[in-house]
C-alpha cells in the first residue's frame, strides 16, 4: 500500500482541473495578448480563472496577479512593496517561523541595505508556534515600511493571528503582507477580513498545478515590479501569460471553494485519529504545535530518540510519504528552522515528522500509517545508543 501524507508539499492536480487544463495544451493554445479568436479564447479562459481566485480570496479580479507560484508571489509583495516605499531608511518586519521564500529573500533586502526584525514565536503552551501580535507592535520603527507574517505554517499548520495583526499595520501606516500559500484551500480566506493588503497563493497546494500562484495587491496598493517586458498583469507581472496554469489555478481554486467545509471536516477528523493513535501508541511521542489554532490537515509529531531521517526513508519502504519539515530542506542535516524558533530541542527537531493530510486521504490510509508507523519508531528507537524507550519511563505530556 503507498500512502502519501505529504500535501504540504505538494498536492496531486485534481481530475477536474486536468481536465479544464488539456484543451489549453491543445486545441486552444492561443496567446491571451492576442486580439484573433484563439486569442480572445485564450483571454476569457484567463479573465474567467482570474474571478474564480478572487472568489476564493474574497478580492476583486482586478486585485490577482499571477505569478509562477508562492515563491514568485512573495518575492513580488517584498521587494516590490521595499522599492517603492520613499522612506530614506526602510526597515521590514518578519517572523522567524516563516518559509524560506520569505526568509532569504529578507536576507538578500538585508544585504541591499534593508533592516530586518525577525520577530520570534511563542515556544510554548497553547500559543506554541504563533506570535504574539504584541511583538510586532513592539518591532515597530519610524522607518518601517512593511510587514510580512505567513497564515499557515507548512511545518506546525498553526494559524497565525493576521487579523490582529492587521489593525497594528494598519494604524502605523506600514503595508501589510501575508504567505497564504498554507491555507488557501485549507480554511476559508478573505482578504478583507483579514486586513491585508498583500496576499501570496500557489495552486499546488491546493489541487492545481505546480508554477502558477497569485499575489493579491489591494486596489490602490503599488508595486514595483520585478520583471520588465510587456503589459501583461497590468505591467506588475509582465510576459505571456501561462494559460494553462491560470486556467488551472482557476479550476482549483473553485473546487477549493465548493469543497472547502465537507473536505476540512472530514480531512480534520483523519488527522486527529491518527494524532490521537500515535499518541496512544508510541511512549513519549508529542504533537509539535498549538492544537487549537490549526489547518485541519497537519500534524507535526517528536518521536525522541528516533531520528527524522531514518523514519523518513523507513516509513517510505513501507509504503509511507511523509516529511521532516519543509520539503526543501529534506536531506539537510540541519534542523528544521520552525521547530527551533517553536522552542524545541535540536535533537527532537531532529526526530520530528510531519503528516500533512489532503482531499484524497482515505481511512484505510490512515488505518494502514496507524498500524505502520509505531513499530517503525519503535525499530528505530532500539537502533539508537541510548536503546529503546521503555514502558517505565516518564512519558513527556502530549500538548
Ligand atoms: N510559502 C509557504 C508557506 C510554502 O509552504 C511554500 C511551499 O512550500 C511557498 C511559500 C512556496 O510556494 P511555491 O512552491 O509555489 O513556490
Amino acid at each position: 500500500m503507498r500512502v502519501y501524507l505529504d500535501y504540504n508539499a505538494t498536492t496531486p492536480v485534481a481530475p477536474a482541473v486536468l481536465e479544464a487544463i488539456l484543451p489549453f495544451l491543445g486545441e486552444n493554445f492561443g496567446n491571451a495578448g492576442s486580439v484573433h479568436t484563439p486569442g480572445q479564447r485564450a483571454r476569457a479562459a484567463v479573465d474567467s480563472a482570474r474571478e474564480s481566485v478572487a472568489a476564493l480570496i474574497g478580492a476583486k479580479p482586478t486585485e490577482i496577479v499571477f505569478t509562477s507560484g508562492g515563491t514568485e508571489a512573495d518575492n513580488l509583495a517584498l521587494f516590490g512593496s521595499v522599492a517603492v516605499a520613499t522612506k530614506p531608511r526602510k526597515h521590514a518586519i518578519t517572523t522567524a517561523v516563516e518559509h524560506h521564500a520569505i526568509l532569504h529573500t529578507c536576507e538578500e533586502l538585508k544585504r541591499q541595505g534593508i533592516d530586518v526584525t525577525v520577530v520570534p514565536v511563542r515556544q510554548s503552551g497553547e500559543w506554541q508556534g504563533i506570535i504574539d501580535p504584541k511583538e510586532i507592535r513592539r518591532a515597530l520603527r519610524p522607518e518601517t515600511v512593511l510587514i510580512s507574517v505567513m497564515h499557515a505554517n507548512n511545518e506546525l499548520g498553526v494559524i497565525q493571528p493576521i487579523e490582529e495583526i492587521a489593525p497594528i499595520a494598519a494604524e502605523a501606516g506600514v503595508r501589510f503582507h501575508c504567505d497564504a500559500v498554507q491555507s488557501a484551500g485549507k480554511v476559508p480566506l478573505d482578504v478583507n477580513r483579514l486586513g491585508v493588503d498583500l496576499l501570496s497563493i500557489s495552486a499546488h497546494k491546493f489541487c492545481g498545478p505546480k508554477g502558477i500562484g497569485a499575489l493579491y495587491v489591494r486596489t490602490g496598493t503599488s508595486l514595483a515590479p520585478r520583471f520588465f517586458g510587456g503589459h501583461a498583469e497590468r505591467d506588475r507581472r509582465p510576459g505571456t501569460e501561462n494559460v494553462p496554469g491560470i486556467v488551472g489555478i482557476g479550476k482549483a481554486a473553485e473546487l477549493a471553494r465548493d469543497l472547502l467545509a465537507e473536505d476540512s471536516a472530514r480531512i480534520s477528523a483523519f488527522r486527529d485519529r491518527l494524532e490521537a493513535e500515535l499518541l496512544a501508541r508510541i511512549p513519549s511521542a508529542r504533537v509539535n504545535g498549538a492544537r487549537t489554532h490549526r489547518v485541519p490537515n497537519t500534524t507535526n509529531i517528536s518521536f525522541p530518540r528516533a531520528g527524522g531521517e531514518a523514519l523518513l526513508i523507513s516509513l517510505d519502504l513501507q509504503g509511507i510519504a511523509c516529511s521532516t519539515g519543509a520539503a526543501c530542506s529534506s536531506g539537510s542535516t540541519e534542523p528544521s528552522h520552525v521547530l527551533l524558533a517553536a522552542g524545541l530541542s535540536r535533537d527532537d527537531a531532529r526526530s520530528s515528522l510531519r503528516f500533512s493530510l489532503g482531499r484524497p486521504t482515505t481511512a484505510a490510509e490512515i488505518d494502514y500509517a496507524i498500524s505502520v508507523i509505531p513499530s517503525v519508531v519503535e525499530r528505530i528507537r532500539s537502533l539508537s545508543p541510548r536503546g529503546p524507550i521503555t514502558a517505565g519511563e516518564p512519558q513527556v505530556a502530549a500538548r
